[in-house]
C-alpha cells in the first residue's frame, strides 16, 4: 500500500475491567480491540497510551517496551531485532495489540496521532503479501514478472480498514440506516483486471503492481503467474472487450500455491468483489455489481446475507456481534475462513471484520 496502516497512534484507554481468570491481569479496551495488561501497570480508564496494532513490528532494542515484551524479547532462543505483536488467547481472554505508557514516551498528543514512523514501527507481512512466498518463486522462475507500478490514477487500490480500529464506520453504518451485504472474505491474492483506457491493452494487476503478459521476455520455461491464469480462465479479456471496456474488475485470485489455499481448489480461480467504471469513476452500487457478473459469467466472492438496517440490526449491533459473525468455515474445505467483508450497498462504507479463530491459527474441525 503507498498509505502505510496506521499500526501505532495515540488512543485513550476506553475501559478496563477486571480480567476473569487471572488476579495480576486485566482487560483494556481501545478502540473496539481488548488487551490483556498487568495490573501492575496500573493503566487506568482515560489514559492516554500509545496503542499498537497486531502485526506491528516492534524494533526490539526500543527502551519504551513494556516490561513483560522485553522478558519476552530477552528470552528469545534465536535473537531477533524486532517483535512481531500478535493475536494471542492470554487465561482464555483475547489479546490483540500492545499498550505503551505514555510517561515511557514523553509525549502530549492528540487521540489518532500517527506514531508508527516515530517509533521505527514497520508491518509484519506473512505470505499474504504478493512480494513475499506465494508468488516468490514464481517471481524467480520468471524472471521478475512486475512490469510497472499499479495504475492507481486509473482505479483504486484494493483495501479494507478492521472495524476494530475505526469502530465509528459501525456507528455511521447504524445511523445511516442504510441497507447492507456481507460477502465472505476470501484469503487468497487481490487481482486488477482493466484495458488502458490511452493504449487499448489488457492490463493484469496485483496488488500494487501491473505483470508481464507470460510471454514476455525470453525466458523460458515459462511459468504462468497466477493473476493472468485467473484472467485466462474467466476469459476476461475477451468479456470486457465485449461488453464494456470501461470497467475494471478487482476480485481475489485464489488457488493452488496462493497463501495456503484456504478454499481447497484445484486450479486458479478469479472471485470479484469490486467493479469500478473508469469513465464515471465509482464502484458499482451491490445490484449493478451482481447483475454485471451474472451478465459477464463472473463468479463474485461468496455473498453471506444482505441485510436491511431496520429489521437485521443483530448483525451490525455491535463489533462483538460482528466478530461472532465473520467465525466460519469455507465451504470448499472446511477450513477456518479469514472473515467478512460488510458493505453499505452503495459502496460507500467498507470494512473488513477479521475472524479470531484465523487469526489465532485455528484449524478446523
Ligand atoms: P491490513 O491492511 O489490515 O494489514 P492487508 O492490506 O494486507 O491487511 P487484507 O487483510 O487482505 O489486506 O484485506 C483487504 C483485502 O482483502 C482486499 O485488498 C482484497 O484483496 C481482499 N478480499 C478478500 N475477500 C474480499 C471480499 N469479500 N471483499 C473485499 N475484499 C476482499
Ligand atoms: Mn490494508
Ligand atoms: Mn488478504
Amino acid at each position: 500500500c503507498d498509505r502505510i496502516r496506521k499500526l501505532a497512534s495515540v488512543q485513550t484507554v476506553s475501559e478496563i475491567l477486571p480480567h476473569p481468570n487471572a488476579d495480576r491481569l486485566e482487560l483494556a479496551t481501545i478502540l473496539g480491540w481488548q488487551v490483556v495488561v498487568a495490573k501492575a501497570e496500573l493503566i487506568q480508564k482515560g489514559d492516554k497510551v500509545v496503542y499498537c496494532e497486531i502485526d506491528s513490528k516492534l524494533p526490539s532494542t526500543a527502551t519504551w517496551l513494556p516490561e513483560a515484551v522485553k522478558r519476552r524479547i530477552e528470552g528469545q532462543k534465536n535473537k531477533k531485532d524486532w517483535f512481531h505483536v500478535k493475536t494471542a488467547m492470554i487465561r482464555g481472554q483475547l489479546s490483540q495489540g500492545l499498550i505503551v505508557l505514555m510517561k515511557d514516551l514523553e509525549e502530549e498528543l492528540e487521540d489518532g496521532h500517527d506514531m508508527t514512523a516515530k517509533l521505527g514501527i514497520e508491518k509484519y507481512d506473512d505470505e499474504e503479501t504478493e512480494e513475499s512466498t506465494g508468488d516468490r518463486n514464481k517471481i524467480k522462475l520468471a524472471g521478475g514478472n512486475c512490469w510497472k507500478p499499479f495504475p492507481k490514477e486509473l482505479v483504486p487500490k484494493t483495501d479494507e480498514p478492521r472495524i476494530q480500529s475505526n469502530p465509528w464506520m459501525l456507528q455511521s453504518f447504524k445511523e445511516s440506516n442504510s441497507p447492507y451485504y456481507a460477502t465472505v472474505k476470501l484469503d487468497g491474492s487481490s487481482g486488477t483486471f482493466l484495458i488502458d483506457p490511452k493504449t487499448d491493452e489488457f492490463w493484469v494487476c496485483s496488488r500494487n503492481h501491473v505483470r508481464f503478459h507470460p510471454n514476455y521476455g525470453d525466458d523460458s520455461p515459462k511459468v504462468m503467474c497466477p493473476y493472468w491464469e485467473a484472467a485466462k480462465n474467466a476469459n476476461l479479456e475477451a468479456k470486457l472487450r465485449e461488453h464494456n471496456k470501461n470497467l475494471a474488475i478487482q476480485g481475489e485470485v485464489c488457488g493452488p500455491r496462493i497463501a495456503k489455499n484456504p478454499l481447497g481448489l484445484d486450479r486458479i480461480k478469479l472471485f470479484v468483489f469490486d467493479i469500478y467504471d473508469l469513465k464515471t469513476r465509482r464502484k458499482l452500487p451491490f445490484a449493478e455489481l451482481v447483475s454485471t457478473c451474472v451478465k459477464l459469467g463472473l463468479t463474485m466472492v461468496p455473498v453471506e446475507c444482505v441485510g436491511d438496517n431496520s429489521n437485521v440490526t443483530e448483525h451490525v449491533s455491535s463489533i462483538g456481534n460482528l466478530l461472532e459473525a465473520s467465525k466460519g468455515i469455507y465451504e470448499s474445505s472446511g477450513n477456518v475462513r479469514e472473515g467478512l467483508v460488510l458493505r453499505s450497498m452503495d459502496q460507500k462504507i467498507s470494512f473488513k471484520v477479521i475472524n479470531n479463530d484465523y487469526l489465532l491459527g485455528k484449524k478446523s474441525k
